[in-house]
């Protein structure tokens, strides 16, 4: 019996079929499943009115949905035919990048690799990265900075990955990123998914970009887009506009290490069934919360035990071991976000009359979750720790220059401002994770909180 992870002989003789109708493609499972379109014969790209930049910010699905249209293998909304296509595509591509060592991966775009500040918005903003101007329907101007490292770990994480852009930021926002951190269009071989108006404000999916998920990594600063696909989730430590910022060089220390692993895996599996990465990913996190049972306050919105199993970061902190409650009786940990009142919140009163009574019991802010996640390793609570008293809290705050860097960088306001289609040309929806943080109070001190943030504070309550 043939595995089942293997193409079936007819099925990649039909697929051999489509790409010899159509002499467009050097090589469908080679790297760039997005130049399918983009070496369409001239006089078909003639008659469209899309541009190659236009292209290079059509997402792979739909640059493949084209090709797959006009060599007939399709028809115009015959969705249950693209997605045989789509799932033939994505096994031959998968058994092509098994064989050359590689896996997929999707990056993120703002605060993962870059921060781009709007200048309009934020007029006392010094400029420090590089200029860029989105024309859109109106001009924005933004200082766009680079992740400390990013060419390097874009050229290094290519020889490994097949390399997505998958971001919410639009069209025009993400072609003028790219002329700057990509102008020769090397970097993201795999393609670029950017928000479009079809496409939803809230989710982001890995079968947008064609691929096998069981060989796809997804980076992220944000988790709550990706509600589908934790276990093959990374969260990197959100990147603020730090010179010193060290995110990429962890990110790619984790990446190499799955890489590795996954192939290692491969070679040693006694039968032809390959490895899949969300195991990969699952053995190498470990059990970093392992014996954790954490409580939030703040952090969750709508808590309910329903709410507790689908939630993003809920199912996260289970994939490293941990568990959630709603009851702060039953945790051995409460994360808390600060907010205006957050004494008053009936978890916290509880928990602070708890941590009285047991010493093991702990109250941590909100950002030793963040940084033990990223980090794939439990982070010293001393340095998170809740104030237990009013005479606690002055050094608490007055101690935030001491905290790791990553603590007292964190900013949860939405990006400065991008694309989105019933704004004048540019902004990104808001994030819902960050739609109710008030600011903290190490924030506060530094100048560092956005406007956002600021009218949402005065409805976000106390907590739970
Ligand atoms: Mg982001």
């Amino acid at each position: 019996m043939r595995s089942s992870w293997r193409v079936e002989r007819e099925e990649l003789a039909r697929w051999a079929a489509w790409r010899s109708a159509n002499r467009q493609q050097r090589d469908v499972a080679g790297d760039r499943t997005c130049r399918v379109a983009s070496v369409a014969p001239r006089r078909r790209a003639a008659r469209r009115a899309t541009t190659m930049s236009d292209q290079r910010t059509t997402s792979p699905r739909s640059n493949v949905r084209r090709v797959l249209e006009e060599s007939g293998a399709v028809h115009g909304g015959d969705d249950v035919a693209l997605r045989e296509a789509l799932a033939l595509l994505s096994t031959a591509d998968a058994e092509n990048k098994r064989k050359n060592r590689k896996l997929y991966l999707l990056l993120d775009l703002d605060e993962t690799l870059i921060v781009a500040k709007n200048l309009e918005k934020e007029p006392s903003h010094v400029p420090v990265g590089k200029p860029i101007v989105v024309q859109g329907r109106s001009t924005l101007r933004f200082d766009l900075i680079e992740r400390p490292g990013l060419q390097h770990f874009l050229r290094e994480v290519s020889k490994l990955f097949v390399v997505f852009m998958y971001t919410m930021g639009d069209e025009a926002y993400v072609r003028a990123v790219l002329d700057v951190i990509d102008p020769h269009g090397k970097n993201f071989a795999g393609g670029i998914a950017c928000w479009k108006e079809s496409e939803g404000r809230h989710h982001k999916y890995i079968e947008r970009v064609v691929c096998d998920r069981s060989m796809a990594l997804v980076v992220d600063d944000m988790m709550d887009y990706w509600t589908e696909d934790m276990p093959n989730f990374i969260l990197t430590r959100r990147f603020v506009g730090d010179h010193a910022d060290d995110g990429l060089m962890l990110l790619y220390g984790q990446l190499k290490a799955v890489h590795e692993a996954y192939f290692k895996a491969a070679a040693a599996a006694a039968t032809d069934e390959p490895p899949a990465v969300p195991r990969v990913l699952a053995e190498m996190r470990g059990a970093v919360f392992g014996g954790c049972t954490i409580a939030f306050t703040g952090v969750v919105l709508d808590q309910t035990e329903e709410t507790l199993v689908s939630q993003p970061l809920c199912k996260l902190v289970r994939l490293f071991g941990g568990d959630v409650t709603l009851d702060v009786d039953r945790a051995t940990h409460l994360v808390a976000r600060q907010k205006e009142g957050w004494r008053g919140a009936a978890k916290i009163r509880k928990a602070i009359a708890r941590m009285a009574q047991d010493p093991s019991f702990v109250c941590v802010w909100d950002h030793w979750l963040w940084d033990s996640l990223a980090a794939w390793k439990a982070q010293p609570t001393d340095d998170y720790a809740l104030p237990t008293s009013d005479a606690d809290e002055a050094p608490a705050v007055a101690a935030a220059s001491a905290l790791p860097p990553s603590v007292t960088q964190r900013d949860d306001s939405p990006p400065a401002a991008r694309s989105e289609p019933s704004d004048a040309a540019g902004r990104k929806r808001p994030r819902e994770a960050a739609a109710d943080n008030s600011e903290p109070a190490v924030y506060r001190s530094m100048g560092a909180v956005s406007a956002y943030l600021k009218g949402k504070q005065a409805s976000s309550g106390a907590g739970e």
